[in-house]
């Protein structure tokens, strides 16, 4: 039963008239609400399960830092009455400190963890979870989003909405990985064949090289593609400053990550030095790391990654905390299914400053089985108006795995 506001008020009124006094009045309403559905409903999480995965890659997948597999984990919730929520971890070993067997392991003590608890006080949650390690940052992401999906479905509302809604599609790159110029022309000029409307263009290695390759990535897409590269490291502030020199001509929206992680002082050089905008990657994973950014000056934008920061929560903290020092962010991902990603798709849409997404990790699989989630249509996302995350896993791709 829908209750309206002004129906809800004229219940309550009528009530108070009825009753005759405010006492009588409070106990009504409580009545009300419990008749209309509005009660809270309690819940607990019953039982947990977890399955490893890997996903075929149709490419390689080689950048800076090396190549990039996909063996991830996946993680249902179910409560005391039956709602599941998904959710998913792709560790990246470079930039996570966190593998498979690792993701396995801490999984175990993480399930003890939630189990009993109520889904509706995920901050208390993810702040024991953070208490246990404050590493493992893809594991916990996977808990969290899975919480995230069980209030939703029993809210009746998608996520994005229960964080705020503020816009309906937004565009994703796709990946362009290292290799010679003329194989990444060819792959970037299938990319907007497709309809993208962006190409990621993966640098990083010598600058006379990065120029050459990204020159024949612009001759291949024309004028109107948007570009935007990632050195994952691979450069020093010195080689940064003549790669974005010589890249310039391209005309690139940003660089991500053009120095090493742990180099800030390097970050604000190149910053304060290059000819194109810098947005920080690896150097960024929590809220803490993001007030560093904004303090030392050392980047213009932040890219966000559920798996750099531990769920969706601690990613709308990055933003929040980017949009008060005025800047913009991306949305960006490892080597997610649909799962993941779509729980990244609901903090794109719910945050006004994230203007930017590469959320196109599920491009580079010879299958998907996810249902629903989110769409990609002519180089644009979005998302399902379906409770939770929106989606759901084709059972008999699940009957294929084993559980941990
Ligand atoms: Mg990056």
């Amino acid at each position: 039963m829908q209750v309206t506001r002004n129906g809800f008020l004229k219940t309550v009124w009528g009530a108070v008239v009825a009753g005759g006094s405010l006492g009588r009045a409070a106990q009504t309403l409580a009545q009300v609400q419990q008749a209309a559905g509005a009660h809270p409903r309690q819940t607990r999480i019953a039982d947990v399960t977890i399955w490893p995965f890997t996903m075929r890659q149709k490419e390689t997948i080689r950048i800076a830092l090396g190549t990039m597999g996909a063996d991830n984990v996946l993680v249902r919730l179910r409560t005391i009455d039956g709602v599941t929520g998904w959710g998913e971890s792709s560790p990246y070993s470079a930039v996570m400190a966190e593998t498979q067997a690792i993701d396995l392991a801490a999984a175990k003590h993480l399930a003890e963890m939630v189990k009993g608890r109520d889904p509706f006080t995920i901050p208390k949650i993810t702040l024991e979870m953070d208490n246990f390690s404050p590493g493992n940052p893809g594991i916990k992401a996977a808990f969290e989003m899975a919480l995230w999906d069980i209030v939703g479905k029993i809210a009746g509302q998608p996520v994005c909405r229960l964080l705020g809604n503020f816009r309906d599609s937004f565009l994703t790159d796709r990946t362009v990985y290292l290799d010679t110029p003329e194989v990444m022309a060819e792959k970037a000029k299938r990319i907007s064949d497709a309809g993208f409307k962006v190409v990621k263009v993966k640098l990083g290695e010598a600058p006379e090289y990065d120029i050459q390759r990204l020159g024949a990535v612009r001759a291949a897409v024309g004028p109107h593609i948007n570009l935007r590269i990632d050195a994952n490291q691979g450069w020093t502030a010195a080689m940064a400053i003549q790669a974005l020199k010589g890249l310039e001509q391209f005309r690139v929206e940003f660089c991500e990550q053009p120095v090493p992680y742990w180099d800030w002082e390097g970050l604000r050089f190149v910053r304060e030095r290059a000819p194109i905008p810098i947005m920080a990657d690896e150097s960024v994973h929590s809220p803490h790391d993001a007030i560093e950014a904004v303090r030392r000056n050392a980047c213009d934008m932040i890219n966000i990654k559920l798996m750099k920061t531990g769920g969706i929560l601690n990613a709308m903290r990055v933003a929040q905390i980017a949009a008060a020092a005025d800047m913009n962010c991306m949305l960006g991902c490892m080597s997610e299914i649909r799962v993941a990603l779509t729980a990244a798709a609901h903090v794109v849409t719910a945050s006004p400053n994230v203007l930017y997404a590469d959320l196109d990790a599920f491009t580079e699989y010879d299958m998907d089985p996810v249902i629903g989630g989110m769409q990609l249509r002519d180089g644009a996302l979005s998302l399902p108006e379906t409770a939770g995350l929106g989606l759901d896993i084709d059972s008999s791709w699940l009957k294929s795995l084993h559980s941990a």
